[in-house]
């Protein structure tokens, strides 16, 4: 039997493009000590870097269908062997099909590397669309703000290092919707794949602060480490102030 690295933690963010992932992917990972890894900024880096696989990437973004399964395990599996992820990562965007869900178990058991913890972003579709619509990104540092308010309207640089703020190529009603059908098509066979796993189901229509609230309680009490148990009880607390 492999003997599983008690102290590796792997988190998979399962949920519809617009349903929080990114935001609570930062979160987390600044309380866990953990990187983020977004394959879709993977893929976006690549497209800037300007190669070859780059443009054909491009284009499949654009059109808001998903890039093949083996290209994307490739690029994950190239990223999980970088020391950063050696305790563990969030996976924001990854797995999208159970192909890639068998492909990120294999990749764990033979590296003998406990299975993530998973949760899935519940909230209904009409509400995706807007957010998307909504969505800004900075340009630097890759923060994520929604311009929903009308004060916010005029919002057009990050607040945490003052570059500009840009929409997503793939942020625009008609390439939302095809993303938003991209997951429809996967999401219940994906879930199915993890539903007896250790899985957990979020309600992401809630404010931001309450998502990390539930989610840090919730590997507090799977994980139980001093630093998740005082994060949990930070989190609750300014939660209670707030
Ligand atoms: P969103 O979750 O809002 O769609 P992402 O930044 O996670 O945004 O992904 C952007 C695009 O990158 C997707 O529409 C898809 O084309 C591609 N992509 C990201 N992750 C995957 C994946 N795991 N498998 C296939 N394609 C992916």
């Amino acid at each position: 039997m492999p003997r599983t690295h008690a102290r590796c933690q792997f988190v998979v963010l399962l949920g519809p493009p617009g349903s929080g992932k990114g935001t609570q992917a930062g979160r987390l990972s600044a309380e866990l000590g953990l990187p983020a890894i977004s394959t879709g900024d993977l893929l976006r880096r690549e497209c800037r870097s300007g190669s070859a696989l780059g443009r054909q990437v491009q284009s499949v973004l654009d059109s808001g269908q998903l890039v093949g399964d083996d290209l994307m395990n490739q690029v994950v599996a190239n990223r999980l062997l970088e020391r950063d992820c050696h305790a563990g990562c969030i996976l924001d965007g990854y797995p999208r099909t159970v192909a890639q869900a068998r492909f990120l178990d294999t990749l764990l058991t033979r590296s003998q590397k406990s299975k993530p913890i998973v949760f899935e972003f519940g909230i209904p579709a009409e509400e995706l669309v807007a957010r998307l619509s909504r969505r800004r990104v900075c340009s630097e540092c890759g923060s994520i703000f929604s311009i929903g308010q009308e004060s916010d309207s005029a919002k057009t640089v990050c607040e945490r290092d003052g570059s500009p703020l840009v929409q997503r190529s793939d942020d625009h009603p008609e390439t939302i919707r095809e993303r938003l059908r991209q997951h429809e098509r996967n999401a219940a066979e994906l879930v199915g794949y993890y539903r007896n796993q250790d899985y957990h189901r979020i309600c992401a229509t809630r404010p931001p602060e309450h998502v990390s609230d539930e989610l840090l309680n919730t590997l507090a009490a799977n994980w139980s480490t001093p630093a998740l148990t005082r994060a949990a009880a930070v989190a609750s607390r300014a939660h209670l102030r707030a």
